[in-house]
């Protein structure tokens, strides 16, 4: 057995892959950067991709064609079909879009919080929260690993929350958190946001389809303002995914389409992927958890697992109050 964190070097700290062995089989779990060895790109027999982020995927969608055949990519419904989608809207800046359209549409999809059998070891997802479609895993082989991938929490919504059962038996906890924040963080970014809807009676935000719909949301969920929030045109298939899928990115009545093209005459808020690129604002919104959130995430399991750290961006990680950790780094073998 073996686990390493793969390409989490510090000059492109956000990107994620780890690479481990498990009951002789070597498993991905997210493919962030392109694999230049290709025999170690030869030897994958399985790739789970927790979300549809591109510091999780875009190492698959460079190499995918260059896998074996064979090579089985595990995800939710959801995050293959928002792969997909980001590949034939031209969202992912890459060559031979078709083929790669062709070779990831054999993905296969998993549910959340159902056991499957993979012969040499059982998998179940769970909900991170994080994105739509988002998933952890766990894995249960010779050992128990459980992998987050990014996790979110948010209290009362149960879209933008991680749900896992309260006891869960790991050998191994593979923690991915791109960012650790203080516990204020999130109430920090939506004051902001607040201010700027008190501030303007009309303003854009340019971002990436999934962060314009989690924004809207948070606006829709934190606002007491009458201000109207639309989508534009272009996030419409991706709207569509998600309603197929189940998530309502509508909601109470202060969430629409701007099917008049209202945006240039009319106050509110505007989202869209492709519009307004000067008014491009990187919300710091707030997919992630913050380091109480990890405090009780960590109670979910027993006290004996041993958490793995991959990639976080918080400086002083001794002021976590984690329990025993070791940090993975590139290419070692932490077993
Ligand atoms: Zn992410």
């Amino acid at each position: 057995m073996r686990i390493e964190g793969f390409l989490t070097n510090e000059r492109e700290p956000k990107i994620t892959s780890y690479f481990l062995t498990l009951n002789d089989k070597n498993i991905m779990l997210d493919y962030g950067a392109p694999i230049k060895d290709s025999i170690k790109l030869k030897s994958i027999d399985l790739i789970f991709i927790s979300h549809s982020h591109l510091d999780h995927i875009y190492g698959l969608i460079n190499d995918c064609l260059n896998l074996r055949n064979d090579t089985r990519i595990i995800t939710t419904t959801t995050t293959k079909r928002l792969i997909l989608g980001l590949l034939s809207h031209g969202l992912i800046n890459t060559p031979n879009i078709q083929m790669k359209i062709i070779r990831l549409s054999k993905i296969e999809e998993l549910l959340y919080d159902t056991l499957y059998d993979f012969t040499d070891f059982k998998i179940t997802l769970y909900q991170s929260g994080h994105i739509f479609g988002s998933a952890m895993i766990l894995l249960e082989g010779e050992k128990k690993i459980f992998y987050t991938g990014d996790i979110n929490y948010y209290p009362n919504s149960k879209m933008l929350s991680y749900i896992i059962p309260d006891n869960i038996y790991a050998d191994y906890l593979i923690i991915d958190g791109t960012n650790v924040l203080r516990n204020d963080f999130k109430k920090q970014s939506l004051t902001h946001i607040k201010k700027m809807i008190e501030t303007y009676d009309k303003f854009y935000i340019n971002a990436r389809p999934e962060k314009c719909v989690m924004i809207a949301k948070y606006l829709a969920l934190e606002s007491n303002e009458d201000k109207k929030i639309y989508y534009m045109g272009d996030l419409e298939w991706f709207l569509d995914i998600l309603i197929e899928e189940g998530y309502e990115p509508f909601s109470n009545l202060k969430i629409k389409m701007d099917n008049n093209n209202s945006y240039k005459t009319n106050n509110g808020i505007y989202l869209s992927s492709v519009l307004f690129k000067e008014y491009n604002n990187d919300f710091n919104i707030g997919l992630h958890i913050s380091m109480n959130d990890y405090i009780s995430f960590f109670s979910h399991f027993n006290s004996s697992v041993k958490i793995l750290l991959g990639h976080f961006f918080y400086k002083n990680i001794d002021d976590i109050n984690l329990p025993d950790y070791y940090v993975l780094k590139d290419g070692i073998n932490i077993v």
